[in-house]
């Protein structure tokens, strides 16, 4: 059966054949802009409600809520329709609303320093289970007191390797949910098709290259995708993304102590930015601990250090804030386990059981 966030305003129609034709812009406009489940929609008529509640069933059931930081990020572990596991991030900054969203059960792409990469590949999300962990997000803020204003595609998976379900998702997420575009990310380990095909893509969305390494060497190592499409390749596929688009680009840097942290290697990176033709940005991620990588990620003078290399050279880096490492909420650590991780003691949070059913 298909979910909530999977119909498009066609299907619903069909859904709604022999109600009167405003109906469709109501639950439209309930689902999406009042973010409510049919059960909520007083504007409705009682048995129509009660219909679509069954037929318009959620994509996702919480299975397990952690919280750190006083609540200011949110971790959400979702069970799909066929048991599928997936996570969902909530972040609360001072001046902004962040979601962190899934794109894939699992990934397939095997980089060795990421949880979900350690994992393996489930499935593709579909763009219901996509939209629908926006909406659950953009819910939570708004009984938090605040608006999610931003999406970030950089949970479990791959996007640009799930591109025909995600983008319909990033068309829905602005279009109907009214999010701007400019604050939508993509972020991609460098599916070179897909960030050609995002070239040709009509709304001004961020993108976020994962480079981790600036030569191939290092880099077949680390993201074994570089085998098939190294940096040569990846580089001119970024150029002439710039082109076509004329917004800058950034780069994800992960930190890895005396692996990439390297003055050579920062040189190597600024190089790569800097033959761009719109020099691109640097986000520097300390690498966050994962069970099946054993190397630290750099430690916090390095991180400094990386980040005076790269402004000598003329590039700017910003170092990402580490948000959830206590609840294994931060970049990487994402692999939709119930249990508590073993690979830290001393935790405060703990997963919370969720109770009930999704709304
Ligand atoms: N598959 C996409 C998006 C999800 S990963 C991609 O790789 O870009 C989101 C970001 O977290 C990527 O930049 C990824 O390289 C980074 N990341 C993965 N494992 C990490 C870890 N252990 N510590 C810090 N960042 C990590
Ligand atoms: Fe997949 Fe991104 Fe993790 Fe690599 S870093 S395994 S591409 S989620």
């Amino acid at each position: 059966m298909p979910t909530r966030y999977d119909l498009d305003r066609d299907a619903l129609a069909e859904l709604l054949a022999g109600e009167p034709r405003f109906r469709v812009d109501q639950l439209w406009d309930g689902l999406h802009r009042r973010l409510a489940a049919p059960d909520e929609m007083t504007d409705l008529p009682r048995a129509l409600r009660a219909r679509l509640a069954e037929e318009l069933p959620p994509a996702l059931t919480p299975i397990a809520e952690s919280s750190s930081q006083g609540g200011t990020t949110v971790k959400w572990l979702f069970a799909c329709g066929d048991d599928a596991r997936i996570e969902t991030v909530l972040m609360h900054y001072p001046d902004r609303t962040t979601v962190c969203v899934s794109t894939q059960a699992g990934c397939a792409m095997g980089c060795g320093f990421c949880a979900t990469g350690q994992a393996g590949f489930d499935r593709h999300l579909t763009t219901g289970e996509i939209v629908e962990q926006v909406v659950r997000a953009a819910r939570r803020a708004r009984d938090d007191g605040r608006r999610l204003a931003n999406v970030v595609f950089m949970g479990m998976g791959e996007p640009l390797a799930n591109y025909d379900r995600v983008w319909p998702a990033v068309r829905r997420i602005h279009g109907d949910i009214g999010l701007s575009a400019r604050h939508l990310t993509l972020s991609t380990v460098g599916v070179v098709p897909g960030i050609r095909r995002l070239a040709g893509e009509d709304l001004p969305v961020n993108l976020a290259v994962s480079l981790h390494a600036a030569d191939d060497r290092l880099r077949n190592e680390l993201v074994p995708l570089n085998r098939r499409y190294p940096l040569s390749v990846l580089m001119s596929a970024c150029a002439d993304y710039l082109r076509a688009k004329g917004r800058r680009l950034s780069f994800e840097w992960a930190l890895i102590d005396g692996t990439n942290d390297r003055e050579s290697d920062a040189r190597r990176l600024a190089d790569l930015c800097r033959s761009l033709p719109l020099p691109a940005h640097v986000n520097l991620i300390p690498l966050n601990p994962t069970p099946g990588y054993p190397t630290r990620g750099t430690p916090r003078a390095g991180v400094r250090r990386f980040q005076e290399w790269l402004r000598a050279h003329g590039v700017n880096a910003t170092v990402r804030r580490n948000r959830g490492t206590d609840i294994d909420a931060a970049c990487g650590q994402l692999a939709a386990r119930v249990e508590a991780p073993r690979h830290r003691a001393g935790r405060h949070a703990r997963p919370v059981a969720v109770s009930g059913r999704a709304r």
